[in-house]
């Protein structure tokens, strides 16, 4: 999959896109990335890439005349899906991304100040915002959505499974507590049940554990988890023992 990414601020995407899973899946060729400049594509004689808005209001807004020349340039004729980074979008979902991780090639532009001409929508497929808060520009959105859609393009990940046994690809669920060495750690334990090598124990215990934290810090995702009768009663269950404590 080829990535491009379209902003005013290229030398923050450096260490991201060339570090740690995405690095090493840019090396085995699974994944490739350009950053390019907006600004490099200003026509105007100080390379301005922003003005003040029509009908006033605080802060500058991005021009079109730079981001319609840089995409025409990045996409040479070819088609990509063409994302921009907004808080206006459609939240940035495991669905959405898995969805985007099927495309051959993704242009991404990132917007900054306080947005950007409403023009350049024309050259947008989707808008999406990666949760209900305002950043000062769509650099970290951008690296957000890279992440997030690579952990679902095959050969990324070291091991295959590891994108569905996953907060929220876990039916839905938030993923269970993980403990690694030592077993005693100063004096606290790792539950005994992972010690036991009893596979079946482990995973009802994680599955309990999964619904035990949904319910704890996100009771509006179970509403829609795809739960089995054995874990409804254990819902069941939790939620008696909660009145009987109040
Ligand atoms: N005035 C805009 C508004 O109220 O919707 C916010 C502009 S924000 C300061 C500048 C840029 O940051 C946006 O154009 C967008 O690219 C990016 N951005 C900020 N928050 C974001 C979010 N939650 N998700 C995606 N992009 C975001």
């Amino acid at each position: 999959m080829r990535i491009d990414i379209l902003t005013l601020f290229p030398e923050m995407f450096e260490g991201v896109l060339h570090s740690s899973m995405l690095g090493r899946a840019e090396e085995k060729g699974v994944l490739s990335f350009s950053v390019h400049n907006i600004r490099d594509y200003s026509e105007s004689k100080h390379k301005n890439t922003d003005d003040y808005a029509f009908g006033g209001g605080a802060g500058m807004v991005m021009m079109p005349q730079p981001i319609f020349d840089c995409m025409d340039a990045v996409l040479a004729g070819e088609t990509a899906r063409r994302i921009l980074m907004s808080p206006r979008g459609r939240t940035l979902t495991p669905e959405l991304a898995r969805e985007l991780s099927n495309e051959e090639r993704i242009v991404i532009l990132a917007g900054h100040y306080e947005g950007i001409d409403e023009r350049v929508s024309e050259l947008i497929d989707d808008e999406i915002s990666i949760g209900d808060y305002v950043l000062t520009g769509g650099e970290l959105p951008a690296m957000v959505l890279v992440d997030c859609i690579a952990r679902f393009v095959p050969d990324v990940l070291g091991c295959a499974m590891s994108a569905e046994d996953e907060s929220f690809s876990n039916d839905g669920l938030l993923e269970y507590p993980q403990y690694t060495r030592p077993a005693n750690f100063r004096g606290r334990l790792v539950p005994e049940v992972l010690l036991s090598g009893n596979h079946a124990k482990i995973a009802e215990w994680r599955r309990q554990q999964s619904i035990i934290k949904t319910k704890r810090v996100r009771p509006e995702l179970l509403d829609r988890a795809e739960l089995s009768k054995k874990d409804k009663d254990f819902l069941c269950s939790l939620e008696e023992s909660e009145q009987n404590i109040h």
